[in-house]
């Protein structure tokens, strides 16, 4: 039996197992995909404190390399289920099962995509689901911001002051985010608010974003209606239409809020007990490498003090 089974091999759940291991605990992380979660997809991370403009990849490397050598076992199985036992949890891959007294959840969770020819390729060429990660790369160009919560509106906001032009794109003309927010946004010089409207293609030049084909929509559902589409030239896109958190696997187990983040405040103690939640998947305001480096190490802590219960 291990002591503490992390679920994730991203910067939550690596951290947890550096700070696990380091407490002496017998660890275990699985992974369904490769080690690093989201950062792997950051060409260059430039706002973790003390290590400036370092590559994702690099820095998931370093994490992956750095629990190893401290003694974490790293298995590439998806988790497929989580059993409570009398004393402890069993944990059901795709391959195997394990049991652990404690299980750490930091799988994660994935921007909602649009769906859209082009939109790997592009991603990472022009194409951001992160303002604060990627915006500083625009500084003084024009960029489009797609989507109508909160989101959508603090990206434009953070994007206006840093960027010569934001167009907001939202697909009906009401926005879901705060009206005092949306206030704000509404009166920057240098947003303009395009809606309703949809992206309906990318458009590349010389193998980069260069902007999208906007077509009509009902401003009251936001479906497509006929009309003429329209080209928006832009250096950058970035798609704010929500996220989805990896936490399906854990229906039923731990509470969640109706958007499927798993429900915990900073201590990373979920609804049971001898179960901690960390990074992306956790109920949170702000989902960034910091704070799920800050969650690993809190969520590990707070189960190895579990033991001595
Ligand atoms: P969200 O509230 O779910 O909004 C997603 C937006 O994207 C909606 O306006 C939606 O349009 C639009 N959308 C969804 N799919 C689309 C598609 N395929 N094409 C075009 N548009 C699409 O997501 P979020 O803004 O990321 O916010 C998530 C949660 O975090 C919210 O509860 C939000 O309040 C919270 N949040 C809080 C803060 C903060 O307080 N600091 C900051 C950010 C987010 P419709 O409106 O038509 O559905």
């Amino acid at each position: 039996m291990y002591d503490i089974v992390v679920i994730g091999a991203g910067a939550a759940g690596l951290t947890a197992a550096i700070y696990a291991t380091r407490a002496e605990k017998k660890v275990l992380v699985l992974e369904g995909k490769t080690y690093g979660g989201q950062i792997i997809n950051s060409l260059s991370v430039e706002n973790y404190p003390g290590m400036y403009k370092v590559s994702g990849p690099d820095f998931a490397k370093a994490l992956y390399e750095q629990a190893k050598e401290l003694g974490a076992e790293i298995g590439f199985e998806a988790v497929t289920k989580v059993n409570k036992l009398e004393n402890g949890f069993e944990i059901v891959t795709e391959d195997d099962k394990y049991e652990a007294k404690v299980v750490i959840i930091a799988t994660g969770s994935e921007y909602r995509k649009l769906g859209l020819p082009l939109e790997k390729e592009l991603e990472g060429k022009g194409l951001s689901y992160c303002a604060t990660c990627d915006g500083a790369f625009f500084k003084d160009k024009e960029v489009i911001v797609n989507g109508g919560g909160n989101t959508a509106l603090y990206d434009a906001e953070y994007l206006a002051r840093i960027c010569k032009k934001v167009y907001l794109v939202h697909r009906r003309s009401e926005f879901r985010g705060d009206k005092a927010l949306f206030d704000r946004v509404k009166a920057l010089s240098n947003v303009e608010i395009v809606a309703p409207a949809v992206i309906s293609e990318l458009l590349p030049e010389d193998g980069k974003f260069a902007g999208v084909v906007l077509s009509s929509t009902d401003g009251e559902t936001g479906d497509a209606i006929l009309g003429e589409p329209k080209e928006l030239r832009a250096e950058g896109l970035f798609v704010a239409i929500g996220s989805k958190p990896s936490s399906e696997v854990f229906e039923g187990l731990v509470e969640m809020d109706e958007n499927g983040y798993i429900v915990a405040s900073e201590d990373c103690k979920t609804s049971v007990p001898g179960i901690f939640v960390a990074g992306d998947v956790r109920t949170s305001s702000l989902k960034q490498l910091v704070t799920a480096t800050a969650d690993g190490a809190r969520a590990a802590t707070e189960a190895v003090k579990a033991f001595s219960y």
